[in-house]
């Protein structure tokens, strides 16, 4: 395959960054893969597995003649890497970012960019709960989508050919409205990872329930349903941080239904918990049928391919 870029520069070598690094590797979309970290640690386990073609020590000295750069930092971190890119981005190049939430970061990180450069924001929404150099892999974005949110007035040349790079990495590409992707992440991403992190946390308080029967008996529920409170913690206090109004939605509204179910358990009404849960299993059989999951019993996450941030 002909490369879409001739110098990509990778900003964080964690998961993301990583299973890019693979994947266009993988399928030829890179000239070049420049990579670094914040660390000198995971820069040293990137040169040690050779995970990119070139690991420079700053991020300055990454950019330097590149036509992608792609910010895969916690979304925290993203104005101070752009900060510091800023002044060394060729002309008409494009930077994106892989953060979880898209508002917040566009509002932080577009202002920074000099002119001529193209910003196009993207998040893959794929993942699994392991972080760090070693964790990516070139399949992680397959048939998983990526959502691009440029803002108004992007190039659509500068777009197109970051589509192209996404689906050469076999991802299924679609554009969002910034907005309308911050409030859709927080009903199917992030709302569900304070709740898992929630029922973790309710099972430690619980001594009554011994940590050893907590893991014997997981397969009844507990394993599959938390399997994502193990994710990053910097990632995920950053996300609830940056898209607090669409998460604060979402858990009023959460709150609201688990009363009514509370409320129906301590009344004895089944009819109504029976309707519920009948609803419920049409709409996770709707996400079966849509190819976004398998029916495996851990969700289809056994190879990391079903969680998104
Ligand atoms: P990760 O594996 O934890 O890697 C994060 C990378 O960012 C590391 O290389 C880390 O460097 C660097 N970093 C951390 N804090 C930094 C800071 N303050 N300044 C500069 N660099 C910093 O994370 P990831 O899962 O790849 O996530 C990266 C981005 O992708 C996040 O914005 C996240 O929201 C988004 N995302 C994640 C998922 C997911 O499920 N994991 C899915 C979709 C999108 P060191 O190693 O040197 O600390």
């Amino acid at each position: 395959m002909t490369p879409v870029y001739d110098r990509v520069a990778l900003i964080g070598l964690g998961l993301i960054a990583g299973s890019m690094a693979h994947a266009m590797r993988a399928n030829g979309l890179a000239g070049e893969i420049v990579g670094t970290a914040r660390s000198a640690e995971t820069r040293d386990i990137a040169r040690d597995i050779g995970l990119v073609d070139r690991v420079t020590d700053t991020a300055a000295e990454a950019v330097v003649g590149a036509d992608l750069v792609v910010l895969a930092v916690p979304v925290g971190a993203m104005a101070a890497v752009a900060e510091d890119i800023a002044p060394h981005l060729a002309p008409g190049a494009t930077v994106t970012d892989v953060g979880s939430v898209k508002r917040d970061v566009i509002a932080q990180v577009g202002p920074l960019l000099p002119d001529g450069v193209h910003f196009v924001p993207g998040h893959p929404l794929a993942g699994t709960e392991h972080s760090g150099p070693r964790s990516g892999f070139a399949t992680l974005f397959r048939n998983r989508y990526t959502l691009l949110t440029p803002p108004e007035g992007s190039d659509p040349a500068a777009v197109a050919r970051l589509r192209a790079l996404w689906e050469g990495m076999g991802a299924l590409v679609e554009e969002m409205d910034p907005d309308h992707h911050d409030l859709v992440l927080a009903v199917t991403s992030h709302t569900p990872h304070l709740i898992a992190y929630t029922m973790v946390g309710v099972a430690d308080d619980l001594r009554r329930v011994t940590d050893s029967e907590v893991i014997k008996y997981s397969a009844a529920g507990f394993r599959d349903f938390t399997r994502i409170a193990a994710s990053d913690p910097t990632m995920w206090r950053d996300v609830f941080l940056t898209n607090r109004d669409a998460t604060l939605e979402i858990l009023g509204r959460f709150t609201e239904e688990l009363f009514a179910l509370q409320r129906a358990i301590r009344t004895g009404d089944g009819d109504l918990l029976h309707d519920y849960f009948t609803r419920t299993r049409a709409i996770r059989r709707g996400i079966l049928e849509a190819g976004q999951d398998t029916d495996a019993p851990n969700f289809g996450r056994g190879d990391g391919g079903g969680k998104a941030g």
